[in-house]
Order: C-alpha cells, then structure tokens, then sequence
C-alpha cells in the first residue's frame, strides 16, 4: 500500500471556523433551535436570490424534498425516471406508492433520453422524473413539450445541479418542480439538507405543512404529514456557505481544466465535457472507460488507483432498477445505454480543497496505464 496521502472520492469544504462560530453564537441567546427560525429564514431568502427561483421550501436533506414534493402534488400510478443515478431518486418514487419505469439515458451526458420517453407512457403515466446526473442539464425543452403534450407533472432531481444555468436560466426554473441536495458531499451543503424550488406558490404551502406534520395551525392537522424541517445550525452553515460558494466552484473549475488538460490526451478514455449552452458547477469529473479500446477495465483502474492511496467511485453502479430492493420487479427494464454505462464509468477524485498536486497523482496513474 502507498505511504502518499490519501486522496477520498470528495472532501466536503467548509466555511471559516469562526465565520460558522459566529453566525451560530446568536442561538445561545435565543434558544430558537428549529422550526423556521431566523437563520432558516434569512437562508431562504438568500438561496432563492441566489438560484434566481421565486419560490422555495427548505428541508433536513434532498430525499425527504423530493419524497414530499411527490406526495404533495398527488402523483399516482406510473412515473419515468431513469436507473442511472442515486438509489434516493427510485426509492422516493416507491415509497410514495407509485411505480417507477425506468427510462434509458444518452450516451453523451448521461442524462433521460427524450426520444424513449414517449414511448413509455401509457394511461397511468402521471410524471417524468428526470435526474441532472453530475450537473449536466437535461433536455429540458423537450421534456417540457413532451410533459404539455401528454399533460404530466415533471419534477427535476436537481441534486447536482446546485448554480447551474441553461441558456442563462437558473436550473431550479424548470418542471414543475426541482429538488436540490444539500448533503455534506455536494458542491453546496448544509451538513444535510436540501430545497424544493417551483414557480408553483400552493405547491410551497403544501410543502410548509407535509414537512412539519400536516399542521396549519395550532388546532388544526389538514394533510398526513412528516417531519423534515431544516433546523437553525444547517441553515446557518448554509448562509456561511453560500458567501463563498462562487470561489468554491471557481476552485472546482481549475481542477476539471487540469483534469482535461492532463487526461484528454488520451484518446481512448471518454471524459466529462461541459454540455451547450450550460454553465457548469463541476460537481463531478466521470470517466468512461472502454475496456476493448482503453487496454484496461473501469475495475482495473480503480484498483490501481486504490493501490497509490486514491479512492475513485463507481458512481452510479450498480443501476437502481439492479438493486437488490428493486430488481425483481423492475431488473429488466430495456436500458442498454444505462446498462453499459453503469459498467464502466468511475468518477474521479474531485473537491474544491485539492492540490494540483492531488490530481497529477491521480492523472499519473491513469496515464501509466494508458500505456501498458
Ligand atoms: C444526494 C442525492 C440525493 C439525496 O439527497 P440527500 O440530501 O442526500 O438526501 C438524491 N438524488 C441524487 C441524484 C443525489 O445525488
């Protein structure tokens, strides 16, 4: 085993330690630890400013956001979606009851392949759940068409996605509905946490109450709710946070350019590449990696990896629809490009906090390998 440092998947950044110490200090007089409090407030206010969305609703992480979100708009039956992304994006979809067909991706970013979503519906189609899988913008035009055509609901999982822009229109503006994860291993995060943003004001005061029990008010419970309110200490390492959140991104840029700089030269590895007319968070720099033309498989590169001390993820395998919990109702959805994708890509080490240093190790090895 290398004596280098260990190099993780991600390491989460984190704001000053005394800019956190200092926005926190306040609670110790007010004692208003939770229940849109001050920080939960004034956060609010700040991200939608920030995401450029005239309404939003904060949570305790993106899962139970896109969990109630789906709840609140009384989808039933059926609901496209795609295999090639984190197990929340299914289990969210199954656990409100409804069933998941599972839609095939492109080959180029990875995200739904609008030209096999038509063909999937059928009368108990109720919405399309398409994932921004590592930031890359969906074909939103086309699904906003197809979802008007065929009179659908569609909800983004926009967990990646955090401050990217399509054609100069913040992300969170698109469906009905865009759920953002906040998790300590995003390129934003509260600790835990996450947002529904949508342009839909009942869709926000249905979300206030299915995320704090049903309740309306002191007397009175109107919906079957759950808990899932942001408390005051995320709230506030989300306001630290977003101060420095465009030289945070600007970090993550410099790698992915050093990452292509140093990695495009081989021809045979297919790399991450900023989709048109998007503006970027460099969430995550995958690979693709072609056994028959790269001379190595996805497995071996990560082992080689692991030997210098690097940790790289197979992210996303296996397929959701593949997952022990899902696969015998679903392990033969017709997703051939999801299928051979998920076999062989990795995502490469990627943080604001590292060196160049970091990623010439990482790209050294990748190279060495290139060769033999
Ligand atoms: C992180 C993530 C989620 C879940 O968000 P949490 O905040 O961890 O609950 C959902 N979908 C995708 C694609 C994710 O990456």
């Amino acid at each position: 085993m290398s004596e280098e440092k260990r190099i993780l998947v991600t390491k989460s950044s984190m704001p000053p330690f005394e800019e956190y110490v200092e926005a926190i200090k306040p609670l110790w007089d007010s004692v208003w630890l939770t229940n849109m409090g001050e920080n939960h407030n004034a956060f609010l206010e700040e991200l939608k400013a920030y995401l450029d969305v005239p309404f939003a609703s904060l949570f305790t992480n993106g899962h139970s956001a896109l969990e109630l979100t789906i709840d609140a708009m009384g989808l039933s039956g059926e609901v496209i979606t795609t295999p090639f992304t984190f197990v929340s994006t299914t289990s969210a979809i199954v656990r409100n009851g409804l069933t998941p067909v599972f839609c095939d991706i492109n080959p180029d970013d990875y995200t739904i392949d609008v030209k096999k979503i038509e063909a999937l519906i059928t009368d108990k189609t109720s919405a399309i759940i398409p994932v921004h899988v590592y930031g890359n913008i969906c074909n939103v035009e086309e699904i906003d068409r197809i979802a008007k055509k065929h009179n659908l609901k569609v909800i983004y999982d926009a967990a990646h996605a955090f401050g990217t822009e399509y054609k100069g229109v913040g992300v969170g503006n698109f469906g009905d509905a865009s759920m953002f994860s906040f998790h300590a291993t995003k390129v934003f995060h509260t600790i835990e946490g996450g947002a529904v943003t949508t342009s839909d004001e009942k869709l926000i005061d249905k979300l206030f109450r299915l995320k704090d029990f049903g309740i309306l008010d002191e007397e009175t419970v109107d919906c079957i709710g759950a808990n899932a309110k942001m408390n005051e200490f995320q709230a506030a390492m989300g306001r630290c946070n977003l101060k420095h959140i465009d030289e945070e991104i600007g970090k993550r840029r410099k790698i992915v350019e050093l990452y292509i700089e140093r990695l495009s030269d081989i021809p045979r590895l297919k790399i991450w590449n900023p989709g048109r007319d998007v503006t970027p968070n460099y969430a995550y720099f995958p690979i693709v990696v072609d056994e028959k033309v790269f001379g190595h498989t996805r497995d071996e590169i990560m082992d080689e990896l692991k030997s210098h001390n690097i940790y790289a993820r197979k992210y996303f395998y296996p397929l959701t629809n593949r997952m022990d919990a899902y696969i015998e109702k679903y392990g033969n959805a017709d997703v051939p490009v999801a299928t051979w994708t998920a076999e062989r890509v990795l995502t490469l080490p990627m943080s604001a906090s590292y060196s160049k240093e970091d990623i010439d190790r990482v790209c050294n090895v990748i190279v060495q390998m290139s060769k033999g």
